[in-house]
């Protein structure tokens, strides 16, 4: 019986504000307007020099290295790797890969697949051969490239592996999570023995993990039919096929040489020590810690998880007030709040002290669970202490000046109401409740209302 024998070369854009070798803003969004972020150095622009290389691109590297368990390097220079493209006007793309050089990383594990290296790079420009343009903007943005081992058995393996490890990357706000992952894909058929039965093959440019487990299946059954040679090809989504693009490059092709403009990136222990101590507890760990130390069962564990802000909140909410009964206020209104706006927990400014003492106020029955989900509402963007803006008022003495003034303002309805309209005596009741935000005692104010119109 043939098995599938396959490995990932996986891209995933860093999150830094700025470009990899110039100070240009790295904007990663679609439909953005074209070549509005770019200078000299990331245009190829003849005599253009390299900037030394973003700090915080490399600190980022080194995280996800870490978080991959591998080694990290300590001496790494940077490499140029030839290629004539449009979208590469300076003739070559800085890079840590290829040959002769010095991964980031290397001899990782993830999730029980081998990594067998890490590298930082530039991104090339984009070219759109229909129209013969070329945007700038992704030019010189820093991409990260991880490499796996040929370890994958199927395409559902792929499919699984690729989302935790996305997930993984997102708790620690390395990569840019809108932008995707793409990915190279090497595929071969091998028997029970592990003997090959087909040549690899390299499939380029897959721009979705969805892409990536139908080009593998594509590609399992084709060469399970018509056998291989070593080539690269790619993957027309629209048509779920793979076509061929070349013969297999040899890394000689690229004249790969180390760039004389650019300095080698110098790591040191310290350096290396403090970006892994960045590094945050992992999702598997927190379903854990969810499942076990909260009692929180598996479908909201997974659901909390999902956001490494959200769980994090619900961690320290849950170790003030008892986290089943947090859980709710979390996961179901909390997220629609933030749904509403439009929001993501980073994007506002909710404290920890305010969330917990609303679902206290909520707990020892001091305001209802409907005025605790109206106040939440008013959290966004900015929380407040809902004890004192927000608390039921039940005090007469607080309430009669702002009745009497209602009074004072609706004469009118009043002598409608002592002429025997009752619906009278409801609107007088909604004014109250607007004037003082919802928050007055309903029985208190018809009580009152009642006393000091008799009066
Ligand atoms: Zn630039």
């Amino acid at each position: 019986m043939v098995k599938l024998k396959c490995g990932l070369e996986i891209h995933a854009y860093l999150l830094t504000n700025e470009k990899l070798f110039c100070r240009c803003k790295a904007s990663r969004e679609r439909g953005l307007e074209s070549n509005i972020n770019i200078c000299p150095t990331c245009t190829g622009q003849p005599g253009a020099k390299p900037m030394s290389p973003n700090l915080n691109a490399v600190e980022k590297a080194v995280q996800i290295a870490s978080m991959l368990g591998c080694k990290v390097n300590s001496n790494l220079p940077w490499m140029r790797k030839h290629y004539d493209w449009p979208d590469l006007p300076k003739g070559y793309q800085n890079t840590m890969s290829g040959a002769h050089a010095v991964p980031l990383g290397i001899n990782g594990k993830f999730e029980n697949i081998n990594i067998e290296s890490m590298h930082l790079e530039e991104d090339p420009a984009a070219w759109d051969p229909k129209t013969g343009e070329t945007d700038y903007n992704r030019s010189g943005l820093p991409l990260v490239e991880i490499v796996t081992a040929p370890e994958f058995k199927s395409a559902d393996e792929v499919y699984h592996w690729v989302n935790k490890l996305v997930h993984a990357l997102n708790y620690l706000k390395a990569v840019d999570s809108n932008a995707g992952v793409k990915a190279d894909v090497n595929v071969s058929l091998i028997d029970d023995s592990g003997k090959q039965k087909t040549e690899r093959v390299e499939v380029k440019n897959i721009t979705s993990i969805d892409a990536m487990k139908a080009a593998i299946i594509y590609e399992f059954e084709r060469q399970s039919k018509e056998g291989s040679i070593r080539e690269t090809r790619r993957y027309d989504e629209s048509k779920g096929i793979t076509m061929r693009m070349r013969s297999k490059e040899k890394e000689d092709d690229y004249r790969f040489i180390e760039d004389p403009d650019l300095m080698s990136v110098e790591l040191n222990k310290n350096f290396i020590d403090n970006q892994r101590k960045l590094i945050p507890e992992l999702p598997s760990v927190k379903l854990e810690k969810l499942i076990k130390k909260y009692k929180i069962d598996a479908k909201n564990a997974a659901i909390l998880a999902r956001d490494v802000d959200i769980v994090e909140f619900f961690e320290k909410v849950g170790d003030k007030i008892d986290g089943k009964f947090a859980l709710p206020w979390i996961t179901v209104e909390l997220l629609r709040v933030l749904n509403y706006n439009n929001k993501k927990l980073n994007d506002v400014s909710i404290s920890v002290e305010h969330f917990t003492k609303l679902l206290h106020m909520v707990k020892d029955k001091k305001i209802t669970e409907l005025q605790a989900k109206q106040i939440l509402n008013k959290f966004v963007p900015q929380s407040f202490d809902p004890s004192k803006t927000e608390g039921k008022i039940e005090s007469e003495k607080e309430l009669e000046p702002i009745i009497k003034k209602i009074l004072k303002e609706h004469e009118k309805v009043v002598i409608d109401y002592i002429n025997g309209d009752v619906k009278s005596f409801n609107y007088l009741i909604g004014e109250v409740m607007r004037a003082t935000n919802r928050r007055a005692d309903s029985n208190i104010v018809r009580k009152l209302l009642d006393k000091l119109i008799k009066k």
